[in-house]
């Protein structure tokens, strides 16, 4: 029996056309069914398509991830494995959110896209395509991309360059596998196994992602708290480090905690951890109250306290949470 794949279409470029009065690309009028594009793969699998929006990523948000998520548990039990495909901009948040809306997994969900539309000579969408939905059969039980050469853990990959080679990367998470002939999976990814689906669908985007930078202005911070964030993820120098003397951002941070708003501390480096006990510049924010990202993206930072905010807005319980691995995220 071949497997049954259900590939849920979110837009992106690979289903764009140029504009012939402005040059550039923006989705095709008319949403086009892009399974005929790749005849060949049905005879590996048995291939349904499904329609979810045709728009660039950068105008995707939560409600579209919750869209994405409801979609995919409807249909759970139907299928061996789901590819979704979007716009690469912004699918590190999808991918991240998607795996905290759907845990427990026990197939994979493939994440994929390209650079240069179907339509155009030299694409990079068809191999994508391809190698996505042969990677949702695969023995792989987490959302995860499958882009250029590689299998990526969906909550660890950031776009990074908009060149074949590394479109993706996870810079603190060893990818899950290398595609080609053969195609090579690491002995890390999740497995698949028997599990019961938990699906949390719901996001609270009232979050603010702040990146500090030397002379910020702390009533930046007062401001954002007085428009109501119900969380912030703030990106610190090094480990997480913020200032404390002139300029000290201690106080709003003691502000927000007491009024009930997490602030996460995120890392402004790409590789590494927030560590706030490593200098004094991170210790009095962790004592004001200050919540660390440990090593997650910041894709996985904010779409984890979104997912998390929709759940309790009760800061025990968010520090619980956060110090929790719930998808593979953190380490
Ligand atoms: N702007 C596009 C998008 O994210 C880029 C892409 O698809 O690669 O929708």
């Amino acid at each position: 029996m071949k497997p049954k794949i259900c590939l849920l279409f979110a837009g992106g470029t690979i289903g764009m056309i140029r504009n012939k009065k402005t040059g550039a690309l923006e989705p095709a009028q008319s949403a086009f069914d892009i399974v005929r594009e790749i005849p060949e793969i049905q005879k590996h699998l048995k291939l349904d398509f499904k329609m979810v929006v045709n728009i660039d990523s950068s105008n995707m948000n939560p409600a579209h991830w919750t869209e994405i998520a409801k979609t995919i548990e409807k249909l759970y039990d139907k299928y061996d494995g789901f590819v979704v495909v979007q716009g690469t901009d912004t699918m590190g948040y999808t991918a991240s959110a998607l795996s905290f809306a759907l845990q427990n997994l026990s197939k994979p969900i493939v994440f994929t896209g390209s650079l240069i539309p179907l339509e155009e000579i030299g694409s990079d969408g068809r191999n994508n395509l391809v190698y996505a939905c042969l990677t949702a059969t695969l023995d792989i039980a987490e959302v995860c991309l499958a882009f250029s050469n590689k299998i990526l853990r969906g909550n660890r990959a950031k776009k990074n360059h908009e060149s074949f080679v590394a479109v993706f990367h996870s810079p603190n998470f060893p990818a899950l596998g290398e595609l080609g002939r053969p195609t090579i999976l690491n002995e890390w990814r999740k497995k698949r196994r028997k599990r019961t689906l938990k699906c949390s669908p719901n996001f609270d985007p009232k979050i603010s992602l702040i990146k500090l930078f030397p002379g910020f202005d702390p009533e930046i911070l007062d401001k954002v708290i007085d428009r109501g964030a119900h969380g912030i993820v703030l990106e610190g120098f090094g480990p997480g480090n913020v200032p404390f003397l002139e300029d000290s951002i201690i106080p709003q941070i003691k502000r927000a905690t007491s009024e009930n708003i997490p602030v996460v501390i995120a890392s402004q480096m790409e590789r590494g951890a927030t560590n706030l006990s490593s200098y004094e510049a991170g210790y009095y924010a962790q004592k004001a109250g200050a919540i660390s990202a440990q090593n997650m993206t910041s894709e996985a930072t904010v779409t984890k306290l979104m997912w998390t905010l929709a759940k309790t807005r009760k800061i025990a319980e968010i520090k619980k949470i956060f110090a929790k691995d719930l998808a593979g995220e953190v380490s």
